[in-house]
């Protein structure tokens, strides 16, 4: 039978989400064909139309069925308030829409924002967290640069994405209140069809085998026997850990998965009671 349904993606064209989006396709085993300055591409091994787009145009595509799904960041998806629902968070693209005034300036809570003038791209959430917060100040919407408002005089304060803070700082400014916490989300269109929700299934049992994999490592370890029930205990695993004899008499192999939260404390301990030539290595997709 010749497969006609397809999903249709919209990815951002080029910025900060291109190449995580591009990548994340990859690794769920999707081959994109040309990605380079095209509008759009095709798959050949999975029924997938890329669109590549201003990341500000995804969520009215995806609500408008242009798209069937995409990948934004939950500050535009939000920002746009659209109907488009969020699938699975992506864990990548993180970054916090926050308020920051200029240095020098004492700030003693929201009241502070009182009668100022805001410069931000996200008119619609700065707007609702005044609201929330029954503050009234002046919302000026630029679309770039923000930081650079206070300092030509443009805005008092500004509200604007904030990843690690080192722009805020080299403007002279300082974060004093987070809006939003944000990270790149799969969205969808509210009426797919059996058959396009049957792909996005397919897709994101992909996605979170990648993310898995990712957030966890596979470690390998030599043990003397008479320590091995010890090494057991102190490894989660999937199952249990796995354990083979090593040629050398008195001694095992033991194998097992790591997640990365709890990953050095485990390999601390591994090696305390006795644990030898520890390997880790990185899993590429994980199902369970
Ligand atoms: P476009 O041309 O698609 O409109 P853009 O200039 O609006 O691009 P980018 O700067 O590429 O957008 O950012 C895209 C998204 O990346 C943001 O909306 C946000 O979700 C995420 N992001 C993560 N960290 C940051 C950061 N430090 N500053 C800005 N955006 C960030
Ligand atoms: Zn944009």
């Amino acid at each position: 039978m010749v497969q006609t349904t397809k999903l249709r993606i919209a990815i951002q064209k080029s910025g900060r989400l291109y190449e995580d989006s591009v990548q994340l396709l990859k690794e769920c085993g999707i081959d994109l064909r040309n990605v380079k300055d095209r509008l759009k591409t095709e798959s050949d091994n999975f029924p997938l139309e890329v669109f590549f787009l201003r990341d500000d145009d995804i969520p009215q595509y995806v609500e408008d069925g242009v798209a069937d799904i995409g990948i934004v960041g939950e500050n535009v998806l939000l920002e746009k308030n659209r109907q488009a629902a969020v699938v699975e968070k992506l864990g990548f693209g993180k970054c916090r829409l926050s308020v920051a005034i200029p240095r020098s300036q004492e700030y003693e809570g929201v009241k502070t924002l009182q009668g100022k003038r805001i410069a931000t791209s996200y008119p619609f959430l700065v707007n609702e967290f005044l609201k929330k917060n029954l503050v009234e100040a002046e919302i000026h919407e630029i679309s770039g640069s923000v930081e650079i408002a206070p300092g030509i005089g443009l805005a008092d304060v500004v509200a604007d994405l904030v990843s690690s803070g080192s722009t805020l700082f080299m403007n002279g400014l300082k974060e004093v209140e987070i809006i939003l916490q944000s990270q790149a989300v799969l969205v969808r269109n509210n009426q797919l069809t059996a058959e396009q929700q049957q792909l996005l299934d397919k897709l994101v049992f992909r996605i979170r085998a990648v993310k898995k994999a990712q957030r966890n490592k596979y470690v390998l370890l030599n043990a003397p026997n008479e320590k091995l029930q010890e090494i057991i205990r102190l490894l989660p695993g999937m199952k249990s850990p796995t354990v083979l004899p090593l040629a050398e008499a008195g001694w095992s192999s033991v194998h097992s998965v790591l997640s990365e939260d709890t990953f050095w404390d485990i390999i601390e301990q591994l090696k305390a009671a006795g644990a030898q030539g520890i390997l880790v290595v990185p899993i590429e997709k994980m199902i369970v």
